[in-house]
């Protein structure tokens, strides 16, 4: 039986995650469905880098390293974000960009497997991080193999060849998620390193990486941790690996950066996976960000972003049913992250006509309309109203327009 519209009314009104919506600055009638690409803007981010830049910056010039805790910044944020992805303080940092931190993690895993050559992936991976393997292949001159083998093999993949292992949690276009404990154990077993990438898990599920035994991880800032476009991204380290030498040895991950040595001497703990100067101002909205999600309890994100969901998948069932849309991501909830995909022959351009409609989405070649779920700003009248204008541009036929077949650059 679908939900009446009283009973999702009612889940607006018992939702406990609701008063969140008032932190994010959103024009009513948006329907703003790609917060898992670049999450909305927190209201308080707009004061919090107005203070960084005319009271931090602008009055407080160079001493604001020290007094207003730009120089621990990365340690600091990387603290909070350590307690939404199950890490310990002083095992997470907030740096550079996610790419960087796969070189970052990908190469202090080879260093601690002396002897294996093979970093292992998916071949449907998120691009840039087979993106990274191939790089240090090339880099290594042969040394190193990057290998990428289907979905379903890659278990079977691993061997005494393998250093490491990179997957991404929730895969990013059909939201599949990967069960990480026992994934990071089969690894283990074969004495494999873990590399997860977990962007589009922070801030959207549940993620306990200590009590996985994992290694290391990376993860976006944009995203679900609301930092603002081009945020810095994360990257954990267990403590047990905190002894690797970086590749990237730059002098923010020195051990004493300021007495200017000739020589490279790491940091202990988690500061040597610093590389250079960090981006204050980024840092400041990444932290705005984090913040507010630090306040949610990650549990009820969860189950509202599984209620969304449901929801959603019902009403495209009962109104969607004709217009050729299959469902992309699994049916089971519990292997879904916080998105839902379709594919559709017109998926490029019913996304285009959907933005038209006020229903932002996103596309991903070849065929998959993408709609992230974001448990903090989306309310289940939200979802309904969504489907209602899925439906209308089937209906009307809106997307069948020639400039909706032209790509952008950026979709
Ligand atoms: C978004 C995303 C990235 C982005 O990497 P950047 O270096 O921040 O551009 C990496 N990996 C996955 C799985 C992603 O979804």
């Amino acid at each position: 039986m679908p939900m009446s519209t009283a009973e999702v009314a009612d889940l607006d009104a018992h939702d406990p995650l609701r008063d969140f919506r008032d932190e994010f600055q959103l024009r009513e009638g948006l329907i703003y469905l790609d917060g898992n690409s670049l999450g909305a803007a927190p209201t308080g981010t707009a004061a919090r880098l107005a203070d960084a830049v005319s009271r931090q910056w602008g009055e407080g010039l160079i001493t604001s390293w020290l007094g207003a805790q730009w120089s621990t910044a990365p340690q600091r944020i990387g603290d909070k974000i350590a307690t939404i992805i199950g890490a310990k303080p002083g095992e997470v940092v907030a740096a550079d960009s996610t790419s960087v931190n796969i070189f970052k993690a990908l190469t202090a895993a080879l260093s601690l497997r002396p002897g294996r050559a093979v970093i292992l992936s998916e071949t449907t991976n998120f691009p840039t991080d087979v993106y990274m393997m191939q790089g240090i292949e090339a880099f290594s001159g042969g040394r190193v193999r990057s290998v990428a083998v289907d979905p379903e093999a890659v278990l079977d993949r691993l061997d005494q060849n393998v250093a490491v292992l990179l997957l991404t949690q929730v895969h990013y276009k059909s939201g599949l998620v990967r069960n990480l404990a026992e994934v990071t154990r089969r690894a283990h077993e074969k004495g494999v390193l873990t590399v997860w990438d977990l962007s589009h898990s922070a801030g959207a599920i549940p993620v306990d990486l200590n009590g996985a035994d994992a290694d290391f991880a990376v993860g976006c800032g944009y995203k679900y941790l609301n930092g603002g476009p081009g945020a810095p991204a994360f990257l954990f380290a267990a403590e047990r690996h905190h002894q690797a030498r970086p590749v990237l040895s730059g002098w923010f991950g020195h051990a004493s950066p300021f007495a200017f040595e000739e020589d490279y001497r790491p940091a202990e703990g988690i500061t040597r996976f610093l590389c250079g100067t960090p981006p204050v101002l980024g840092l400041v909205a990444l932290e705005a960000g984090v913040d507010l999600l630090c306040r949610a309890d990650m549990c009820a994100v969860r189950k509202k972003s599984l209620r969304l969901g449901q929801l959603f998948i019902e009403r495209m069932e009962e109104r969607c049913r004709a217009f050729g849309f299959r469902l992309a991501s699994p049916l089971d909830p519990a292997l879904r992250g916080s998105q839902v995909s379709y594919a559709h022959l017109h998926g490029y351009e019913i996304v285009q006509a959907l933005k038209a409609a006020d229903v932002i989405g996103d596309f991903r070649a070849p065929d998959i309309l993408r709609f992230g779920l974001t448990p903090l700003y989306l309310r289940y009248a939200d979802i309904v109203e969504a489907v209602e204008r899925i439906r209308e541009v089937c209906v009307t036929r809106a997307w069948d327009r020639p400039e909706y077949r032209e790509r952008a650059a950026v979709t």
